[in-house]
């Protein structure tokens, strides 16, 4: 596997969020990796523990808005473990195609694994920066990307390159953490956030990875500034449909 084009336009910006923080584009990407890196041997654990196993059901959803037929290619973009991909690779078939692409060598691994178990061998794992993918323009039919957008160094080149990697007509959908708009769902739902470093350091041995994502929650854009972010990067027709009261939401646009 070979890391192509590292290149990232971020690298022209001053700052960028990591969590609460403002820190250079290069040290986001260090600290980025040094999160997978930690949680990579606990993650699905942590994903189920953590949303009482709905991580499953947005993903699945997330798949379905993508409207995959067989045959078609699909990239799952921060593709991690792989379970976006799973899902699309049973619907696509075998005269279809999965690629899994992931910035993060332990989270690749770990996905290389687990597609294994489940018998999905003929999924690809690429090694890729979404601000640099090393795939030709037009080569998919569907981008999907989940609770990977957030982590990016460089948000707006990622979603352009997303963009640029799908076939005019083609389909990308996003799911990611949200805003909850109801005031007293709201207060729950922070409660129940504040409590994940604490399971974090019970489960993986390391709370600083869930301060990260409990943080790196807060500072994502809302559903309708994520719209504008996906107009802005090319994507025509931007939809969102929020889940669980807007804890995440699921963007779609057309190329
Ligand atoms: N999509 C998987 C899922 O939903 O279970 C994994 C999501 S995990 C929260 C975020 C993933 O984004 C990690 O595997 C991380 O390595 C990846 N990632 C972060 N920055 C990235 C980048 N610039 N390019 C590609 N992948 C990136």
């Amino acid at each position: 596997m070979v890391l192509a084009n590292p290149i990232c336009s971020a690298a022209m910006s001053t700052t960028v969020d990591f969590g609460a923080e403002r820190v250079s584009p290069g040290e986001k990407t260090r600290r980025v990796a040094g999160v997978f890196d930690a949680v990579s041997h606990r993650y699905d654990l942590m994903n189920d523990v953590m949303s009482l196993g709905s991580h499953r059901l947005m993903k699945r959803a997330a798949v379905e808005m993508a409207r995959l037929r067989a045959g078609k290619r699909v990239l799952d973009l921060a593709g991690g473990t792989g379970d976006v991909a799973a899902v699309a690779a049973r619907q696509v078939g075998e005269a279809g195609e999965v690629v899994l692409a992931d910035i993060n060598g332990a989270m690749l691994d770990a996905g290389r694994a687990k597609l294994l178990n489940k018998g999905l061998a003929g999924v690809r794992l690429v090694h890729a920066d979404a601000a640099a993918l090393p795939f030709d323009s037009g080569a998919f039919d569907a981008v999907l990307v989940a609770f990977g957008v957030r982590n990016f160094t460089d948000k707006a080149g990622g979603l352009r390159e997303m963009a640029r990697v799908l076939k005019p007509g083609g389909v990308a959908v996003v799911l990611e953490f949200a805003k909850v708009r109801q005031p007293l769902l709201s207060c729950a739902y922070d409660a129940f956030k504040s409590a994940w470093p604490l399971i974090g350091r019970a489960v993986v041995g390391d709370a600083a990875p869930y301060r990260y994502l409990v943080e790196s929650i807060a500072e994502h854009p809302g559903q309708r500034e994520f719209c504008e972010m996906m107009t802005a990067a090319g994507f025509q027709e931007v939809e969102y449909h929020d889940l669980i009261g807007g804890a995440a939401a699921i963007h779609r646009g057309c190329k």
